[in-house]
């Protein structure tokens, strides 16, 4: 599917970003030249999905393609029982609704956003226990989403009872879309039963991680990626899935589950909040679509082909001296912004204002993971500075060519050339209490 796509001048786009109060959400996508905002459900489907789509069944219990989307499920993640629902956060809400309670610690690597809210939301703790590693993006490590089992060893022995499951993020998106080893899983796994607490996963670039594990871990080079995947949900208790990313549609999600007993006590929220148990949110084209990106999504030549342009913009950068989260993960390349813009205080955002400088250069948008993703703490209300500050460059798959990454590349460059001229940032003038970033308001300072 081809989209026009409108070159503005900067003087438009002063206009429109100072309009959209500095809120990259908030812009029109015409206002936009590339969109590198995310890589969920701004997949291009292939011609097998859009014709799945015509063969969608839209009864309302049921349908065959529930069936279809089961069969898909049951094939590659190896689960019995499943829900579909509309998207990643919808399966959040409806197994959380279940499992988590005030007061409760959920422990993992780095918790995607979503997760963190919906934790959050319950008065319970999402805890980060990723390895130190992955914070220093100099330092070149395989698997940069890997728990540090040691630190969750000492939380698991502290809070056992408080504990519902431990979530593993794969690949973990808020440390540059790492990927975690097939090691560091069978570890995490270990622990779980130890303690004999669930393991989830929160599995949105399953595929992306199945990937690295075979370029990555001794012993998985010659497996095929559907081989690593199973291997990989073969430790899981359940997982929630957002099909926006290695479902590769625009709109879809499910929860999987090994136990019948956990499916069961699910059902009751999915038909209060998604719909009922054979649609959950989807039409039923949607399913058929989504239970075919699934299975493309695991086809190594796909993936290559994906991560390999991730790469390819990585290293465009790298050659401009431009800091970014090494060795570049699956589905985005994560600019290190605190090292790019080293005269804006923290307390004025600095991810954001590279954002918004890369939009003014190119008309390029990008999304800021750092302090005002991190929200406030929920008790003392006062800022949250994470560890990085990030400018994500998402890939939406299928969609942009080498030659757009050119011009991003360009783009950066050109600031960077500049970066020692940019001295302040951005300060809040509205903010909604939970997950501020979709909805704020700014203004320069
Ligand atoms: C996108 C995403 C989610 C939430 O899914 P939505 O479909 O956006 O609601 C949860 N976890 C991870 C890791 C994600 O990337």
């Amino acid at each position: 599917m081809i989209e026009p796509i409108y070159r503005s001048t900067r003087e438009e786009r002063e206009k429109w970003i100072k309009k959209a109060r500095y809120n990259i959400f908030n812009l029109q996508s015409r206002q936009v030249y590339i969109d590198l905002l995310t890589d969920s459900g701004t997949s291009a489907m292939s011609q097998l999905q859009w014709s799945e789509m015509m063969l969608g069944d839209e009864s309302y219990a049921g349908a065959s393609s529930f069936y279809k989307l089961k069969k898909s499920v049951k094939d590659i993640f190896g689960f019995d029982h499943f829900l579909p629902v509309h998207q990643g956060r919808a399966a959040e809400n409806v197994l959380f609704s279940v499992l988590v309670k005030k007061g409760d610690i959920v422990p993992g690597n780095a918790h995607f956003d979503t997760t963190k809210g919906h934790v959050e939301y319950r008065q319970a703790t999402a805890l980060d226990c990723t390895i130190r590693e992955a914070y220093d993006t100099n330092l070149i490590h395989p698997f940069k989403g890997n728990v540090d089992t040691e630190i969750l060893k000492s939380v698991l022995e502290k809070y056992t009872d408080s504990i519902p499951f431990i979530i593993l993020t794969l690949t973990c998106n808020s440390t540059g879309g790492q990927p975690v080893s097939m090691q560091n899983i069978k570890d995490v796994r270990a622990l779980a039963d130890k303690y004999s607490i669930p393991l989830i996963y929160d599995a949105a670039r399953f595929a992306e991680n199945a990937y690295f594990i075979k370029l990555r871990e001794k012993g998985y080079e010659d497996k095929a990626i559907p081989e690593i995947v199973t291997e990989m949900f073969s430790y899981a208790d359940a997982m929630t899935m957002s099909g926006k990313k290695d479902g590769i549609v625009n709109m879809g999600g499910f929860i999987g589950f090994r136990e019948k007993e956990l499916w069961e006590k699910a059902t009751t929220f999915n038909i209060m909040f998604e719909g009922y148990l054979t649609y959950g949110g989807m039409a039923g084209r949607d399913m058929n679509a989504m239970a075919s990106g699934l299975r493309e999504a695991t086809d190594f030549d796909y993936l290559d082909t994906r991560v390999r342009q991730t790469e390819y913009l990585a290293n465009r950068l790298l050659d401009q001296r431009i800091p970014v989260q090494q060795p570049t993960g699956g589905h985005a390349v994560y600019v290190d912004a605190t090292k790019f813009l080293q005269k804006v205080p923290r307390e004025e955002f600095i991810a954001q204002t590279l954002v918004i400088e890369l939009y003014l250069e190119g008309g390029i948008r990008s999304a800021e993971i750092g302090t005002l993703m991190a929200d406030r703490d929920p008790q003392t209300r006062e800022n949250r500075f994470p560890e990085n500050e990030y400018v994500r460059l998402a890939l939406p798959r299928r969609v942009y060519t080498n030659n757009h990454m050119d011009v991003v590349a360009t783009a950066l460059g050109n600031i960077y050339n500049r970066r020692n001229k940019i001295t302040s940032g951005y300060r809040i003038l509205k903010e909604a209490p939970i997950m501020r970033h979709f909805t704020i308001e700014l203004a320069p300072v």
